[in-house]
């Protein structure tokens, strides 16, 4: 079994031998600042009650108040709760936006929920971790299975028992303030233009600097994606609308290829329709094991954690990894990767398009502005080309791979802030 957290450790293990990182930080640095289990009950439409298990893991705030997302899923752990957090940490730091990492999570299958049911655990769920919330404390965002309606509910609850407190106590709530708690909300609630595609977006600036970088020409390149979710779908529409010959995607059930390029639209307008991809026919299936091992130039993982461990990592032909998943690779696979002489691109790097544009939203928010679409998409793409390119350099100054060239520039700038606190 692949343990998300054991995996975040030994990159953070690895990193901190090349920074020469003293014993105390490190062990700091291991755990989260503070990790907390919920249990709430919720009524169900059948008229039962039931309960739910989450978690909200603050890993570091040294560099501001924690930020991440929360995810619902049956997959949910203690374990991959930490360790996103932790990525969390490194994300933001080397996407240059002054907050700290942290995560959340409700073990729940969505597909079995109804709409009320969904929304009665949003708010249970926030009854059960606002104390630890806040605007200038811990600001989650949508992850896995989560949406800005669902950050709708989230803003709503949270709104609601501020007022309440505030009543009690006679101070006055900013609602400005308040609705920064959350990000990922939908723009006509405050959200921001652009942050839907965020991420996906930030990985086609990375991949279209990579073409730059290694001389890659568009219709020449042929893209394997992973997934067909928010990050994958928009990552996958966006490159083939560049010209980049996007020849795959998946769901969790199913996986289709057209070598020739698939038509983004056309299969997902069919997945909505069926719920899978299977039986689509301007493509033929294959599995999502396969779809990892094709020969295509740049692969991207942009599902779920550990697809490519140490039983396939010899396997995997690419030339290049996008890892728009959080830790779809585990150390042991990377390991391999990098002898295999694959570039890879990390999640922490790769992925962080999104809490850059919750960063603008919550500027936003702040200031009672409202940002055009244009102007959050240039500001995106300086920040994370700077920060491809920061890590790109450091790869080379180090002679080591990406992931510790992105991972030198964050863990340094987090320990410098804890430094600066004691
Ligand atoms: N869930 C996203 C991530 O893993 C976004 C987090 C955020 O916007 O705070 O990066």
């Amino acid at each position: 079994m692949n343990d998300p957290y054991k995996n975040a450790v030994k990159q953070l293990e690895r990193v901190s031998e090349i920074l020469r990182l003293d014993k105390s930080s490190l062990d700091r640095l291991k755990v989260p600042d503070k990790f907390l289990e919920v249990n709430f009950t919720v009524k169900m439409d059948d008229g039962s009650v039931r309960t739910f298990k989450g978690f909200r893991s603050q890993h570091n705030n040294a560099r501001g108040p924690y930020k991440g997302g929360i995810r619902f899923s049956t997959e949910v752990s203690e374990s991959e709760v930490k360790a996103l957090s932790m990525w969390m940490s490194w994300k933001c730091a080397i996407a240059d936006i002054p907050l700290g990492g942290g995560k959340g999570g409700v073990i729940a299958e969505t597909k079995d929920l109804s709409e009320g049911e969904l929304e009665r655990i949003s708010r249970a769920y926030v009854r059960a971790i606002h104390e630890i919330i806040g605007p200038d404390k811990d600001i989650p965002a949508p992850d896995m299975y989560t949406t800005p309606e669902i950050m709708s509910w989230m803003v709503d609850e949270f709104i609601k028992i501020k007022n309440e407190e505030c009543k009690v106590n006679s101070c006055e709530c900013k609602k400005n303030d308040l609705i920064a708690t959350f990000t990922g909300k939908p723009v006509e609630n405050g959200g921001s233009e652009g942050r839907t595609e965020a991420t996906g977006l930030g990985g086609i600036y990375i991949l279209e600097r990579l073409a730059e970088k290694e001389g890659l020409k568009p219709a020449e390149t042929t893209v394997a994606v992973q997934g067909s979710g928010n990050v994958g779908y928009y990552f996958a529409r966006l490159a083939s609308e560049l010209g980049f010959k996007v020849i795959t995607l998946s769901d969790s059930k199913s996986a289709i290829i057209n070598k020739e390029g698939l038509d983004i639209e056309d299969a997902t307008k069919y997945k909505e329709s069926k719920g899978s991809f299977a039986g689509y026919t301007n493509a033929q299936g294959i599995s999502n094991a396969e779809l990892l091992e094709l020969a295509v130039d740049v692969l991207v993982p942009g599902a779920i954690e550990n697809v490519i461990t140490d039983e396939n990592a010899q396997n995997i032909k690419a030339k290049y990894i996008i890892e728009m998943a959080n830790g779809p690779i585990t150390p042991e696979a990377d390991e391999v990767l990098n002898k295999k002489g694959i570039i890879v691109v990390p999640d922490v790097l790769a992925n962080s398009g999104g809490v850059t544009v919750s960063y603008f939203e919550w500027l936003q928010n702040r200031a009672g502005e409202k940002w055009e679409k244009d102007d959050v998409f240039a500001k995106l793409k300086g920040k994370i080309v700077s920060a491809f390119d920061q890590s790109w350099d450091a790869m080379k100054e180090f002679k080591t791979d990406m992931r510790m060239g992105a991972y030198i520039l964050a863990v340094k700038k987090v320990v410098d802030a804890m430094k600066e606190i004691k």
